[in-house]
Order: C-alpha cells, then structure tokens, then sequence
C-alpha cells in the first residue's frame, strides 16, 4: 500500500510548525512541512530533525499556482495520492502598516482566500478516501463579524456554490478600492473578511465532499486562539502547540466519524455555531 502522507501549508513557523511538529509525532505517515521560502523551510526542517523528527521539505507558495501545480505533481508521483492537507498558511497585515487598504484588502483575499482556495482545487482530486482537510480559520472568520445582515444573508445560502462565493470575495475587494466598505456594510478588517471567506469555503466544500465517489472526507475550519506568532507580534496568549492541537483534532479525526464535518471548530476542538 502507498506510504500515507500529510501537508502543512506555510510550515516553517508559528501554528504550521508546531501543526508539523506534532504530526510527525502523531501521523503515521510523512508530513511535508510546505513552505515558499527554501531556506526558512529547510531550516525549520533542521531544527525539526535535530528534535528526532522527521519532516519532508517542499516548496509552496499559495499565490503562485505553478508552484501549487508542482507540488500537486510531487505527491502524485511520490505517494500516489494526499491523506492530510492542512491549509495553515495566511497573512496579516499590521494595524500600523502604511499600505494602502485597498492593496491590504486585495492581497489578503487573494492570498487568504483565493490562494487557499487553489490549493484545495489542485489537492483535492488527488485526496484518498478519509483525507482530511483543515482549512485554519479564526475567530475573525465568523459570520457575525460582518454587521450588515443582508450581506449575512447571502454567506448563509444552503447551497451558496464556489462561484457565488468568489464572487462577494471580489465584490468585497472592488468595494475597498471603492472605499465602500463601511457603507457597504462588511467586516471592519479585510483579515476577517477573508477568513469569512475560508469559513464559507470550508462547509461548501463538505457539501462537494458528501456527494464525492470517495469515501468519508472530511474538511473544517478551525480557530486555533490567540496564539504568539509573528502574526500576532508575540502578544498571543497561547503557545503554538495549544495553537496547533485543535488543528491536529480535526486533521486526525478517525474514520467515518459524523462529527465534526464541515464545521467550525474552536480552540477548545468543541463545535461552535459559526
Ligand atoms: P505566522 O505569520 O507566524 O505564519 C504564517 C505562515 O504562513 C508562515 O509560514 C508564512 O511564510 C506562511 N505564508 C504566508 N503567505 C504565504 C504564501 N503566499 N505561501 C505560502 N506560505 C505563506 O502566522 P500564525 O502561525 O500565527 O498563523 C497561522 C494560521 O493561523 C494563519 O492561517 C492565521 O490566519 C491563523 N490564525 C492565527 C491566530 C493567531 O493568534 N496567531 C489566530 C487565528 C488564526 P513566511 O515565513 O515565508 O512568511
């Protein structure tokens, strides 16, 4: 039988580190810290190694779909196939960053979103029956962040398809070129606006998941706390391995379980409503 395998997408710091770490302690299988630095990702992997763990580097950058395509190549060729996918990988911009907003809310829909979202269209095809998938969100991706309950309304489709969502993702983004966000009514951070978006994404895809030939797969989104990264500028509460445990909860669920699936997991790995 083919060697099981895991991804962890922007692997080389913070959660996605101590999400690697942790696989490889508890996965039976080999965990790719994915990173789009070679050498932050190879060092990440040395200090790994130098901890009696095991990690297979490869190069990923969410933005770039040649890379993304690369990678999609590599675990076909190497392992037939993909177990585990954790998309981890995002960005922040800080509160005291001079970027003009519209390109703050540009690139992180496009990367946040959007490049999570290509991740999982090359990924997913090649996901064996009982993968899982993590799409880490945050307790920003939650609905009620966005005051405007017609715009609410239109997140919480029962059958609101991939198309549909890209398009309020683009609509947000033309409306911050427009400095009309607030008017509009959406989320007071493009972060939150993004991470709504992962949210979405993750219980359509669960939908696609239910009527797929394969067999139980499962994906979530998940609130991993406030955690002290880079992200948060050290001022998260929690270390990045409580960061990481929920994270690893939802990426090794067992097989055929009902719940959670296509749900919103807290940083207690409890269900929450979204
Ligand atoms: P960090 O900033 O510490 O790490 C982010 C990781 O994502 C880095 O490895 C970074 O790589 C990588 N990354 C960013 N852009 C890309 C890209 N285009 N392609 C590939 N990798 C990329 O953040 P955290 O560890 O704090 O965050 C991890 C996840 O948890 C994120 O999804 C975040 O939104 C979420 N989260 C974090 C919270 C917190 O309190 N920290 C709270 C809620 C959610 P590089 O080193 O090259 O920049």
């Amino acid at each position: 039988m083919a060697r099981k395998v895991a991804v962890v997408t922007g692997g080389n710091k913070g959660i996605g580190y101590a999400v690697v770490k942790e696989l490889c302690q508890k996965f039976n299988g080999d965990v790719i810290l994915a990173a789009r630095d070679e050498a932050r990702g190879k060092d990440a992997v040395e200090q790994l190694k130098a901890l009696n763990l095991n990690p297979v580097y490869h190069q990923l950058d969410i933005d770039d779909t040649s890379s993304i395509s690369q990678l999609k190549d590599f675990l076909h060729k190497e392992y037939g196939g993909l177990d585990i996918l954790v998309n981890n990988a995002a960005i922040a911009y800080k509160m005291a960053s001079t970027t003009p907003d519209a390109e703050q809310a540009e690139n992180s829909i496009n990367t946040n979103f959007f490049g999570t979202l290509n991740v999982c269209k090359a990924l997913f095809p090649i996901l064996r029956p009982h993968a899982r998938v993590v799409n880490v969100s945050s307790s920003a991706g939650r609905l009620s962040n966005i005051p405007n309950k017609e715009l609410q309304k239109k997140f919480l489709v029962s059958n609101l398809t991939e198309e549909e969502l890209c398009g309020l993702m683009k609509e947000f983004v033309s409306d911050a070129k427009a400095g009309l966000k607030r008017e509009k009514g959406w989320a007071h951070t493009n972060y939150m606006m993004s991470k709504i978006g992962v949210s979405a994404l993750t219980f359509l895809q669960q939908r696609e998941f239910d009527k797929d030939s394969r067999e139980d797969l499962v994906v979530n989104a998940v609130h991993p706390g406030y955690v002290n990264t880079d992200m948060t500028s050290g001022k998260g509460v929690r270390t990045i391995e409580e960061g990481a445990e929920p994270i690893v909860y939802a990426a090794l669920l067992p097989p055929n379980i009902k719940s959670p699936k296509g749900e919103y997991i807290w940083e207690d790995s409890k269900v929450v409503s979204w």
